[in-house]
């Protein structure tokens, strides 16, 4: 909570310059600066260095939970770049600071070092011209490259910030990674340290600034079990796995804000003359309003309740127990559109002539969202199709526009 009001008092006290100049026209000041123009034009000269980099770094597996030979490379990278106090903690982060002139307040400038790709898959990148073809090259080899670009290109022009930049590599940003990474960011190694927080995830040039939550569980009805003929009569778990879906099936959700469920997976049984022991399902229900998801959450927690005790009141034999595991837990939340924070990424955007995209998402940045942190999350420029497949491809056009806009980015919101 402390966290909180002190994000708060930083951005909105009327004495600091980024208030009192406003964040509307933040970007097209920062543009008539020299230092600022050398290193725009440093980022836009190094774009072919950064799509190396991008490369070399996607074609180290990062397989969910398994991310650490990558971490060493970006740990490397951060070294050789001039990062201080460079170090990997606990959950597997990679962490390099760039002092500023305070203290505070801090920004993090992040992309996430782990794919979805399980171990084994091939990772090598197959070029033609501008085209990249490998698995997890825009998401989030792109994301890691950027993070590199702006290091360099502020180094190049020897760009000095009111406030300390720490870059950070994420662990377990996707799937049942769970954002284990970004939660031991913000709950440990930089614990209430954190006053901004920017991922770099993905391609184009968006801004996600509406984190879409989620809450996904295993679900298992338990029972003795017994002979479909001989034992006829005692409760079933898969009957009261059917009741529990029937209930879910039937659920109102708002569609504004978008609120959903999903029953993804069913299993259970042994054998077609077995009443069941165990049958279980895998749940998911996500929406960007914290109170929804809340709310949707209750009514399958209710939808299991009642299965569970309709299922035991049908049969006189047996008893049926229900376990509920939470193997997914990604908070809601927004950094609103009016935010000062967004306001400045808008105005940088603009400023640099690109298209404002202002969308909604599930990234690391939920996390911060979640806590109060203003954070939000921006795409690396170029342009990306078929995330999370082996088909994944990134068109390098124009992707110097990702690496100036994020570059923009940071020293935008390094300033007090
Ligand atoms: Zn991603």
């Amino acid at each position: 909570m402390r966290m909180v009001i002190l994000a708060v008092a930083v951005w909105f006290s009327g004495t600091t310059p980024f208030a009192q100049q406003g964040a509307t026209d933040v970007g097209s000041r920062l543009m008539q600066q020299a230092v600022v123009k050398a290193a725009l034009d440093a980022a836009r000269r190094n774009e072919p260095q950064i799509i190396e980099e991008q490369v070399r770094l996607c074609e180290i597996p990062a397989p969910p939970f398994a991310e650490m030979a990558r971490a060493e490379a970006y740990r490397d990278a951060f070294a050789a770049l001039g990062l201080q106090n460079v170090r990997i903690d606990e959950a597997g982060n990679v962490l390099g600071d760039r002092p500023g002139a305070a203290e505070r307040p801090r920004l993090v400038f992040s992309a996430h070092l782990d794919t979805v790709f399980p171990e084994g898959t091939d990772v090598r990148v197959r070029r033609e011209g501008t085209l990249l073809r490998g698995p997890g090259i825009g998401d989030d080899c792109r994301g890691l490259a950027v993070v590199l670009g702006v290091i360099r290109a502020l180094n190049d022009a020897g760009v000095e910030t009111p406030g300390p930049i720490t870059f950070v590599g994420t662990v377990g940003e996707e799937g049942l990674g769970d954002l284990r990474g970004v939660k031991h960011l913000f709950n440990a190694s930089l614990k209430d340290r954190i006053d901004r927080f920017v991922s770099v995830d993905g391609t184009g040039l968006g801004i996600t600034h509406i984190g879409v939550g989620s809450h996904r569980y295993r679900v298992t009805f338990k029972g003795p079990g017994g002979h479909s003929y001989g034992a006829f009569g005692l409760v079933n778990p898969i009957h009261a796995l059917g009741r529990a879906i029937a209930a879910i099936a039937d659920f109102q959700v708002p569609s504004e804000p978008k609120t959903t469920f999903n029953v993804g997976r069913i299993g259970g049984g042994t054998s077609v003359n077995s009443i069941a022991f165990e049958a279980w399902m895998e749940v998911d229900m996500r929406s960007a309003d914290p109170a929804a998801l809340a709310s949707v959450d209750a009514n399958v927690q209710q939808a299991l309740d009642r299965a569970l005790a309709a299922e035991n009141g049908r049969w006189s034999r047996g008893r049926l127990d229900v376990e509920r595991e939470l193997v997914g837990d990604r908070p809601a939340g927004r950094t609103p559109a009016e935010s000062p924070m967004v306001q400045a990424i808008v105005s940088v955007t603009r400023a640099l002539g690109l298209p404002v995209a202002l969308d909604e998402g599930s990234t690391d940045s939920n996390f911060g969202m979640s806590r109060g942190v203003p954070s939000v999350t921006i795409d690396g420029g170029g342009t990306g199709s078929g995330a999370h497949s082996l088909g994944e491809s990134f068109d390098a056009t124009n992707s110097w526009q990702g690496t100036q806009r994020a570059l923009l980015v940071a020293i935008a919101l390094a300033r007090q």
